[in-house]
């Protein structure tokens, strides 16, 4: 049965060979009144395989999986592939080209829209498209995130501990391979809609990354992240070659305690005191908030409340109360 959604496109999901077009949604604005956003899709598709539907820019801040997929949907060719490469560099295309976290065009965070509407803003209508198109065809998501403006942190794959055993293997299994010294299993503590948990509730097999940040495109964290999707395609039979194992041995860890999300105290501009990757310890100081306005009043402290690696921090100065600053997450037995 056809599925009912306001989202079209020129791409037979179905054909083989490389195909590169347009999802299309509606998108009628002050200054056109008949008008769509065009978000670019490539599809390379060959013999019987698995589907990877790979995504960059669900954030639009975020420009090393745009960077990484758009050289793949440029590079790959249909020989090459077993199966199915569905690739969607932009997703929330908006928002990659003003390099903002949510879409200027409705305000919202493609992160935060799943499972999204059929008649709803422009990227409630995607989210919709992904949901009941694209994933329903996938037996791999890959959400390629970093930290944004606002965050940095050590690079690394990320995953949530969904409560299917065996699919959490297969996660935890993709998740080591792509290439990080960390594998971070992380908690959802600022909303709920997100692209992975979608996918994770359709039994996806559900790749994600935190890779740098700061607003940047890294270009070692660059590399790793297209070491890494070239790894999971190896992994997944979806094309031959060699496996790249990194010089260095994976570690799992899990800021699972709500305490390991340090936010911020009061309004001012943050210091860290620690690099990510290093060790922290609960009830070290391990920032301050600085009064812009007040050289006469010392800055707020920044508590730590749990011990473990400082695995993400924020990036920009200036901060409110209430931003997390800190992520502490410990080292977890596989
Ligand atoms: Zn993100």
């Amino acid at each position: 049965m056809a599925v009912k959604t306001q989202v079209s496109t020129e791409i037979d999901l179905d054909r083989p060979g490389k195909q590169q077009g347009y999802l299309r949604v509606p998108y009628s604005h002050n200054l056109a009144g008949w008008a769509e956003l065009q978000i670019p899709i490539t599809v390379i598709a060959n013999g019987s395989g698995p589907t990877l539907l790979a995504i960059g820019g669900t954030h639009g801040d975020e420009f090393e999986g745009p960077v990484a997929l758009m050289k793949l949907a440029r590079a790959l060719q249909p020989e090459e592939v077993q199966g199915r490469v569905i690739i969607i560099p932009a997703l929330n295309l908006p928002a990659v080209r003003a390099g903002t976290r949510l879409s200027p065009v409705d305000g919202m965070n493609m992160n935060r829209a799943f499972p999204g509407e059929y008649n709803g803003s422009v990227t409630s209508m995607i989210a919709h498209y992904m949901t009941h198109v694209l994933m329903p065809l996938a037996d791999i998501v890959m959400d390629i995130h970093s930290g944004g403006r606002s965050m940095v942190f050590y690079p690394c794959a990320t995953l949530h501990r969904v409560p299917d055993d065996a699919q959490y293997a297969r996660m935890l299994a993709a998740a080591r391979i792509w290439g990080t010294r960390y594998v971070f299993i992380y908690t959802d503590v600022a909303g709920e809609g997100l692209l992975p948990v979608q996918a994770e509730r359709m039994g996806k097999l559900v790749v994600t990354t935190e890779m740098g940040g700061g607003g940047e495109c890294n270009p070692g964290v660059l590399r790793v992240a297209e070491r890494g999707i070239r790894n999971i395609m190896i992994q997944q039979g979806l094309l031959s070659g060699q496996i790249e194992v990194p010089p260095y041995e994976v570690t799992l860890v899990a800021a699972s305690d709500p305490a390991d999300y340090v936010a911020a105290p009061a309004d001012g501009v943050y210091e860290s005191l620690f690099e990510v990757g290093e060790e922290v310890r609960a009830g070290q100081m391990v920032g301050r908030v600085h009064p812009v306005e007040r050289c006469d009043r010392p800055p707020e402290p920044v508590m730590a409340r749990t011990t473990g690696i400082l695995i993400g921090r924020r990036a920009i100065g200036v901060t409110s109360q209430g931003d997390v600053v800190a992520t502490i997450a410990r080292v977890v037995e596989g």
